[in-house]
C-alpha cells in the first residue's frame, strides 16, 4: 500500500480512512484498515498526508546491536539446548535460537554505543568471542556456518499511540503488532505480543464494529494500553537499565541504581537456574502466558528470588570479563 483513502469525517477534524491505494495504483476499499506493516510501518506518515495529527511516537534514541551467525548441522547432530536462551555477561548478551531444517543461530548482543565491540563483525573475532562463553560455545563449533556474521541495529524499542487529546488521530484504521509497538528482539516476545494484539482486535470488533469507528478506535487504544503497554514499558525500562549497565561496564563505574524493579530482575537472573519454580515462572512470562504478577503469585516465590539473588554476581553465568573479551577479539 502506498497511501490511505479517505471519506466523510466521522469525528470532527479527524480523517476517516476508507481504504488503501496499492503500488499498482489500485484502490482497495475497506470497512476497517488494519495496519500490520511492522516496525517501520509507513502509516504514521500516510496519516499526516491525509491531514491527521501525527500519532505519538515514543522511541528510544539508542538500542542494541546484534551480531548473528547461522549454522547448519552436517550430520543431523544439533547443539545441546542451552538451559535458558538468553544470558547476560560483561558488555555482551548471548542468544541461542534454534531454527528449522537443522539450522540454528547464535547472536551476541551489545550496546549500539560500544565502538570497540564492532570488531565482532569479523568472522574470526566472532568465533573467538563465542568460544569464551561455555554455555553457548558449542553453538559456534557444531555443524557448519551458512552465513558470515550479520550485524543488525535499529532494534530500538518504540511505541505509537493513535489517540491524542482524547480523540483518535483518524477513524477507520487501527495498527497492530510491531506497527503499534516494537520491543527489543532479545526477548523474543514480539510475535506473541502481536498475536495477543490481533486477538484483542478480533474480540473487540465482535462487540464494536466498524460502524462505530470512533468508539472502536478509542476502545482498541484503551484495551491495548491496559493489556500490552505494561509489557512494552517493562521491556523498555529493562533496555534503559541494561544499556546503562553496559555503559558502566565500559567505563568501569559500576551501575547500581536504586530501582527495585531492576534489582529484582537482577535477582531473577541469578535465581532462575537454581529453583525450578522460578524458572517456570520466568518461562510463563517470557511466553506471555502470564503477567509477572501472576507468575510470581505463589506464596513465598518472590522471597525465594530475593534470597537466591542477594549477593549473587551481576552476571551469574560463566563468561569472560570485558578486558578478556577485547583481548581475545583483538588478536
Ligand atoms: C532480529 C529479530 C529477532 C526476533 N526474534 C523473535 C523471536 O524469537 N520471537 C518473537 O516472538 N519475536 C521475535 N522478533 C519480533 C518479531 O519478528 C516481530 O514482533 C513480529 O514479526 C511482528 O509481526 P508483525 O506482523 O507486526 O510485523 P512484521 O512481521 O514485520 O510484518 C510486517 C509486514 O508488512 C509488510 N509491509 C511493510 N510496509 C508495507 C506496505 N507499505 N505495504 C504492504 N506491506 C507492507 C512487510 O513487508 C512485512 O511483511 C524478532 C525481531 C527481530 C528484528
Amino acid at each position: 500500500m502506498t497511501a490511505l483513502l479517505t471519506g466523510t469525517d466521522r469525528t470532527l477534524g479527524r480523517p476517516h480512512i476508507t481504504g488503501v491505494l496499492t503500488r499498482h495504483g489500485g484502490a482497495l476499499d475497506a470497512d476497517l484498515v488494519v495496519d500490520a506493516a511492522g516496525r517501520n510501518s509507513p502509516v504514521s506518515k500516510m496519516l499526516t498526508d491525509v491531514g491527521a495529527p501525527r500519532p505519538v511516537d515514543d522511541h528510544a534514541d539508542i538500542g542494541f546491536r546484534l551480531y548473528t551467525r547461522y549454522f547448519r548441522s552436517t550430520d543431523g547432530t544439533l547443539p545441546t539446548q542451552a538451559a535458558w536462551p538468553l544470558d547476560h555477561h560483561d558488555s555482551v548478551s548471548t542468544i541461542t535460537v534454534p531454527g528449522d531444517s537443522d539450522t540454528w543461530a547464535l547472536s551476541l548482543a551489545v550496546s549500539g554505543r560500544d565502538q570497540l565491540l564492532r570488531a565482532l563483525r569479523r568472522e574470526s573475532a566472532g568465533q573467538r568471542a563465542a568460544a569464551l562463553y561455555p554455555n553457548v560455545a558449542h553453538w559456534a563449533t557444531t555443524g557448519e556456518p551458512i552465513t558470515g556474521v550479520l550485524a543488525m541495529s535499529g532494534t530500538e524499542s518504540r511505541i505509537r499511540r493513535f489517540v491524542r487529546d482524547g480523540q483518535p488521530v483518524a477513524t477507520g484504521l487501527v495498527s497492530v503488532g510491531d506497527a503499534w509497538a516494537a520491543t527489543n528482539p532479545q526477548f523474543g516476545l514480539g510475535m506473541a505480543m502481536s498475536m495477543v494484539h490481533a486477538a484483542i482486535l478480533r474480540d473487540l470488533v465482535r462487540t464494536t464494529g466498524p460502524g462505530e469507528p470512533e468508539k472502536l478506535a478509542l476502545a482498541f487504544d484503551e484495551a491495548t494500553h491496559a493489556t500490552l503497554a505494561p509489557i512494552h514499558q517493562g521491556l523498555a525500562a529493562w533496555d534503559r537499565h541494561r544499556l546503562a549497565q553496559i555503559d558502566g561496564e565500559i567505563s568501569g563505574i559500576p551501575y547500581e541504581p536504586e530501582d527495585p524493579d531492576w534489582n529484582f530482575r537482577q535477582f531473577l537472573e541469578a535465581a532462575k537456574l537454581r529453583d525450578p519454580e522460578i524458572l517456570r515462572a520466568m518461562g510463563e512470562v517470557a511466553s506471555t502466558l502470564a503477567t509477572p504478577d501472576e507468575a510470581l503469585a505463589p506464596p513465598g516465590l518472590p522471597e525465594r528470588v530475593v534470597r537466591l539473588g542477594t549477593g549473587a554476581p551481576h552476571h551469574p553465568e560463566p563468561g569472560p570479563s570485558r578486558a578478556e573479551l577485547l583481548e581475545a577479539i583483538a588478536s
